[in-house]
């Protein structure tokens, strides 16, 4: 990146710190600073008072900034990626404590992450006893040592071994393994985040919480103990939390909010966090009763349902094409130019469309922090 001080808006950066909002090049991201501190805060109080630690999930926000503030204020211990290159990028930007979330199965992507727990604390997942034989290879011819955490399948169907006793096994193997440590078990429940009920989010998590338990009562019976029993995300931390067999939630979203979990987890005065990210766009057309903005779909994820307009009752977007936002707007509110803050439907994917991140307090431009590991997708 152009250092800031050389950099010119709206070629290499959307704004420059000072600026109004009004000044920002549109499409930008932005992220409303107040808001992030209050969302952080919060899930720092609600992880210390159930006795849990925090790892939060930086692949929603791919900030390195974001991940340290994250550790320095927002009580996290580490952080969690779901890439090799996510880590790498994290580690080269002095984040010294991550646990790749996910199966890495690719002999050069061994390799990199084997060399990368030479230069900050690594922990990696299996769901494979062949698995284990590779890990274990990568970390010998590095001379480093990964720890591990043998991931379960507790109900979303995607990754992960058996609970029980193909898993019991599976944390023996691990714990015999040159280079490897056994660290403890992912339990991590993707399907129940987004459920659009509490009831049916505390019945997925009832049923995890079950067959983790059993789990990790069975590696303790060979005298192994699980050090992290970690999953969570934004839709079922507070069950995670209470269940007393996970100890490290994994929320990532949380620090954001978008408008994909409003709608599961309801009105802000039941979720707690409030909406931090916001694209912002310019009304660039105008016809009786609509408006057309400049954000379209190269700026948006809409795989969780089309972005929602803050703070402007009556406006509503009705569809997006390449580069163009179709707005509804009834009682004519809109003029050419006026920028709206549009909350995206979906933030993780969302923010890897974006280089830079917009950090906004009292409606000017503070800070600007790159989106470090964008694009980091293998
Ligand atoms: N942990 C893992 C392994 C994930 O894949 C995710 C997101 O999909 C999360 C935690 C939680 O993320 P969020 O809080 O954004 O739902
Ligand atoms: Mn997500």
């Amino acid at each position: 990146h152009v250092p800031i001080e050389a950099a010119e808006p709206g070629f290499d950066v959307p704004a420059l710190p000072g600026m109004a909002l009004h000044e920002i090049q549109t499409p930008a991201l932005l992220v409303d600073l107040d808001v992030l501190d209050r969302n952080m805060e919060r899930m720092r109080v609600a992880a210390q008072g159930a006795g849990v630690r925090l790892r939060a999930h930086a692949k929603t926000h791919k900030s390195a900034d974001i991940a340290r503030l994250q550790m320095e204020r927002g009580g996290a211990c580490g952080i969690c990626c779901q890439k090799v290159s996510e880590a790498e990028a994290m580690v080269r930007a002095g984040i010294a404590d991550i646990l790749v979330a996910n199966e890495v199965r690719d002999p050069a992507k061994l390799d990199r992450l084997a060399r990368l727990a030479g230069c900050a604390r690594i922990i990696v997942c299996v769901d494979d006893p062949a698995a284990v034989e590779d890990l274990s290879a990568a970390a010998q011819k590095a001379g480093t040592r990964i720890e591990v955490l043998v991931e379960i399948d507790c109900g979303a169907g995607r990754c992960g071994i058996a609970p029980g006793e193909p898993a019991r096994d599976l944390a023996l193997a691990v714990s015999c393994a040159p280079g490897l440590q056994f660290a403890g078990i992912q339990a991590y429940h993707g399907g129940a985040q987004h459920l659009a009920t509490e009831l049916e989010r505390r019945d997925a998590i009832a049923s995890a919480e079950t067959l983790t338990r059993k789990t990790v009562e069975l590696i303790a019976a060979e005298g192994l103990s699980c050090n992290i029993v970690g999953g969570a995300g934004t839709g079922t931390y507070p069950l995670e939390a209470a269940s007393g067999v996970w100890n490290e939630l994994q929320c990532g979203s949380y620090i954001f909010m978008d408008a994909d979990y409003r709608r599961a987890l309801g009105p802000l005065a039941n979720a707690g966090f409030e909406h931090a990210l916001f694209v912002l766009s310019s009304v660039m057309s105008r016809a009786p009763g609509r408006a057309v903005a400049d954000a379209g779909l190269k700026c948006f994820s809409v795989d969780s349902g089309l972005p929602v307009v803050h703070d402007l009752d009556g406006v509503i977007c009705t569809g997006l094409s390449d580069e163009h936002c179709q707005l509804d707007d009834p009682q004519g509110r809109l003029a050419i130019n006026q920028r709206l803050q549009l909350i995206p439907g979906h933030c993780d994917p969302t923010c890897n469309l974006y280089d830079w991140y917009v950090g906004i307090r009292d409606g000017k431009v503070e800070t600007l922090w790159p989106v470090t590991a964008r694009g980091k997708v293998f």
